[in-house]
């Protein structure tokens, strides 16, 4: 059964400042169901091999293989969920009604209300989006990256402006996602939370991968 096939990738930006190689030649192959977290000090290279990984930057070298096809098509069936450190809520809708217009994009979607339940929004399904607190607005892009109901869940930084309180939340519906069978691969800067929920942690440096293994092994790293 095919999972995600990172292969070669290699990835520069041009910058005023001359060539930036974000992503220096990467390998990584993933099976359905792994939860794998992606550690590294800020610029290793996570977010641009999770971009190239959802096919929203393109490779200047290699390719990304997810379920035997493309991230495009992957994401286009609803395969794939993201949570992204960027990329603000559309405004002007309550949480509700967004949540229920990003379902209407895809084949098979999870029910509006479940996705409520699960990421704990209930008392905030008529709020304006851009009324939403931090934490707040982490939950709804959470429920958002769930509604298509995706055999993967991509997650940069997901906690990140998350109370402790939150974060536990969070994890214990993470939790529930791993137990179902799902593919989960996430960026986070918190060791402990690679420790806790990971099988597998890839660190990175410099834009390559420096070790691989199990999260126990790669934590002694860090
Ligand atoms: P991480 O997610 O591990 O912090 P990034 O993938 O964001 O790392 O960044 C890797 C390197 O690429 C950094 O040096 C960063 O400054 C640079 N970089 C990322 N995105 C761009 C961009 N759009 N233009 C120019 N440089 C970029
Ligand atoms: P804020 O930082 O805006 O106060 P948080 O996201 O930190 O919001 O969480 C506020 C409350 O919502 C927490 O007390 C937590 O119990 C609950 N919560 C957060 N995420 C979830 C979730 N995924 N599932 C259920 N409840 C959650």
């Amino acid at each position: 059964q095919a999972g995600i096939d990172l292969h070669g990738l290699t990835k520069t930006f041009r910058t005023p400042n001359g060539p930036v190689r974000a992503v220096r030649g990467i390998d990584v192959a993933i099976a359905p169901g792994e939860t794998v977290a992606l550690l590294g000090p800020n610029g290793a290279g996570k977010s641009t091999t999770i971009d190239m990984l959802l096919g929203l930057a393109r490779p200047d070298a290699g390719s990304v293989s997810l379920f035997g096809g493309t991230p495009e098509d992957a994401v286009a069936a609803g395969r794939v969920g993201a949570m992204l450190q960027t990329g603000s809520l559309l405004r002007d809708l309550n949480v509700r009604e967004l949540i229920a217009m990003m379902a209407s994009l895809y084949p098979d979607p999870l029910d509006v209300d479940e996705v409520v339940e699960l990421t704990g929004l209930g008392a905030l399904v008529g709020q304006r989006t851009q009324k939403l607190s931090g934490g707040e607005t982490q939950r709804v892009r959470f429920a958002v990256a769930l509604v298509s109901n995706p055999d993967l869940l991509v997650l940069d930084e997901p906690t990140v402006a998350m109370d402790v309180e939150g974060r536990h939340a969070f994890w214990q519906t993470m939790r529930g996602f791993a137990s179902r069978g799902k593919t989960i691969v996430f960026a986070t800067h918190y060791l402990e939370e690679a420790d806790d929920f990971a099988d597998r942690a890839v660190l990175m440096a410099h834009g390559r991968v420096v070790a691989d293994g199990p999260t126990t092994e790669i934590k002694a790293r860090v």
